[in-house]
């Protein structure tokens, strides 16, 4: 079947795939494992840090006395290549969530990625920038060939009645958003649970809080690191303060807890990580800084 997206796409094709080759003729070559922009989120400090002082604020550089300011938290979707596969960690906004977000078909043509070429998407998580970038504005996937790999608890979460219970009236949309791409890769996803190997060399891990069956992964072998998603969401704040109730974790205790865990690994082992909302593409790693932690991002 063609569909109606090809049938646009198509007319652009040619001039496309030539640009395309020069840009892969003249690239040195590419890295394992890079990030890609989704563009950037903007998002209030009252609702990112709704129990923060003053103090609080101050101790993490954010001289918003008034609690009134906002964030411009950037999106990096990481792409992985290996072993014949191009695997995405999670999938961007689409253009239906804010405007300022929705980039990442951009950069994969920027990129001289081939949508169809995407082998495997894996979901950190199951809110609006991470997958309603799935569908793109017909309603089709974007991504025709993959396969989708989401955590069994994440899955279940979103298609429960607790998920509209937990969440105030202004997020349901992100419950009607998740079953609606649900439904969409629902004869594509495998669901996994933590510690399986989701494909070959990348396991996956437990990294509840910020959503019920939110997963962080290692990618294991040449370039190894972790995929942290949204469990490490902001520097300075995750790393000066991770015990501070972050407002976009669903669960702030256990976001807290989680975060601390993730960072207390990630500086014992020098392992390098990618933040999905970490700036300067999100790469980078964590170092101990007195009884705190400081995030170095790669050049
Ligand atoms: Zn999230």
């Amino acid at each position: 079947m063609i569909t109606r997206r090809e049938v646009i796409l198509g007319a652009a094709a040619c001039g496309a795939a030539s640009l395309a080759t020069t840009r892969r003729t003249q690239a040195a070559a590419p890295s394992l494992l890079e990030t890609l922009s989704d563009g950037h989120l903007v998002l209030p400090v009252a609702f990112l840090l709704p129990k923060a002082t003053p103090d609080d604020l101050r101790a993490v550089g954010l001289e918003l006395e008034t609690n009134t300011g906002s964030l411009a938290p950037d999106c990096n979707v990481t792409l992985h290549r290996s072993d014949g596969r191009l695997v995405l960690f999670d999938a961007g906004s689409g253009s239906n969530f804010l405007p300022t977000a929705g980039k990442l078909p951009d950069s994969l043509a920027a990129a001289g990625i081939d949508l169809a070429d995407v082998t495997d998407v894996v979901f950190t998580h199951a809110h609006p920038d991470h997958i309603w970038g799935v569908l793109d504005d017909f309603d089709e996937l974007l991504f025709p060939q993959a396969r989708y790999h989401i955590s069994e608890a994440e899955w279940e979460y979103w298609i429960s009645e607790a998920a509209l219970s937990d969440l105030p009236e202004e997020r349901h949309s992100f419950v009607a958003g998740a079953r609606k791409r649900f439904a969409a890769i629902e004869e594509r996803v495998v669901r996994f649970r933590s510690g399986d190997e989701v494909l070959p060399g990348i396991e996956a891990v437990s990294a509840a809080g910020h959503t019920p069956g939110h997963t962080a992964f290692v990618v294991h072998g040449e370039e190894a690191a972790m995929i942290v998603g949204d469990a490490i969401s902001n520097d300075p704040v995750s790393f000066v303060r991770p015990d501070l109730h972050w407002g976009a974790d669903q669960d702030p205790d256990k976001g807290a807890a989680t975060r601390g865990a993730l960072l207390d690994r990630l500086a014992g082992d020098r392992l390098r990580f990618v933040g999905f909302h970490l700036p300067a593409g999100g790469i980078g790693r964590v170092e101990r800084s007195a009884n705190t932690y400081r995030f170095v991002a790669e050049a």
